[in-house]
């Protein structure tokens, strides 16, 4: 319980910097993440920092995702490809062709993934890594394992598994309705456009649908943190999910409700419209869209506003609830 309650407190900060054109590396993109995690008492954990330009060993290994896309996973783990680094390309290879299949869009951007292991991974830690060429990459992540943890398979890392099968598809997702000209997203210091719901909400069925296809097991862990058959119970929280802004005071828990709300109202909609044809209406609007006109769109495509939605929401996930503790998953449309 001890480890539970760090982790809940973890604050993470996200961020790449650009210097093209000021540094005098003129390519060089410099990429950070600083995570720092609280003891019970507040104080936060010392940042160790880990900058693999300056580790040793390193090895860079290429792989091909296709539509002249690459993936490179930079590794300090010496006997990688006998530990299975093959299976985990082909695991984001297929990530890549499960969002691209469910959204009917292509990603035209590769994925830069440092895969990293220690002896004991840092709770605290601050990442910096420099790389040429910045348009080549929609995605460069961080994955720290234990020394000699599994990469694949039942055992393997939680932290890699939970990159692979629930944030990388969430966040493909993001890259693609980025590319979606007329879908308006929030801009921090901008008033919102309350698109969040929809945005998030996309992103969430195509990671719960990633996992579902590939490791039912975790589904049901990833389902559990979002609370799917209880997060509309507090009548406080119904249609609270549309009103939903990039800037906003809620605490951790709130925000993790909305995501589960956002994902099944999500859920119920394109269970009977896909995804990809969502995205191809919004496409096809000659006007900017926000939260409001999503709503409008949902009432007239699905035949629910947005308090029918809640409801059926609420149902979805109660049903869900229930299935995903047998064994064997239902046959759910997960928007594909
Ligand atoms: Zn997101």
């Amino acid at each position: 319980m001890k480890f539970l309650s760090l982790l809940l407190m973890v604050v993470s900060i996200l961020a790449g910097h650009a210097h093209a054109g000021v540094s005098a590396e003129p390519y060089a993109i410099s990429f950070s993440q600083e995570v720092l995690a609280l003891a019970p008492d507040g104080t936060p954990y010392t940042p160790v920092p880990i900058i693999p330009d300056r580790m040793q060993d390193v090895t860079s290994h290429r792989f091909d995702l296709g539509s002249g896309r690459d993936l490179v996973i930079e590794t300090n783990i010496p006997d990688s490809e006998v530990r299975g680094l093959q299976e985990v390309a082909d695991t984001i290879a297929r990530c890549y062709s499960y969002v691209e299949q469910t959204t009917g869009r292509l990603l035209d951007r590769g994925m830069l993934l440092y895969l990293l292991e220690f002896d004991t991974v840092p709770f605290s830690y601050s990442f910096e890594a420099t790389f040429a060429d910045q348009n080549q990459w929609g995605e460069v992540r961080l994955a720290m394992i234990r020394k000699g943890e599994a990469l694949t398979g039942p055992y393997a890392s939680a932290g890699l598994a939970e990159l692979l099968y629930d944030t990388l598809p969430h966040e493909l997702g993001h890259d693609v309705l980025a590319e979606v000209d007329t879908l308006l997203h929030d801009v921090d210091g901008k008033p919102s456009h309350h698109t969040r719901w929809f945005i998030e909400g996309v992103c969430e069925v195509l990671a719960k649908g990633f996992a579902r296809q590939e490791v039912p097991a975790l589904l049901r862990h990833f389902l559990e943190m979002r609370k799917v058959g209880s997060v509309f119970d507090d009548p406080r929280m119904s249609r609270q999910v549309f009103l939903w802004e990039q800037e906003n005071g809620n605490g951790m828990e709130m925000e993790s409700d909305l995501y589960g709300e956002a994902m099944l109202v999500m859920l119920s909609w394109t269970r009977h419209v896909p995804v990809a044809e969502v995205l191809e209406r919004i496409e096809n609007r000659s006007e900017p869209v926000d939260g409001f006109d999503l709503m409008a769109m949902m009432e007239r495509m699905a035949g629910c506003d947005p308090s029918q939605m809640c409801e059926r929401a609420d149902r979805t996930g109660k049903s869900i609830g229930v299935e995903y503790l047998k064994v064997n998953l239902p046959a759910a449309r997960w928007g594909s």
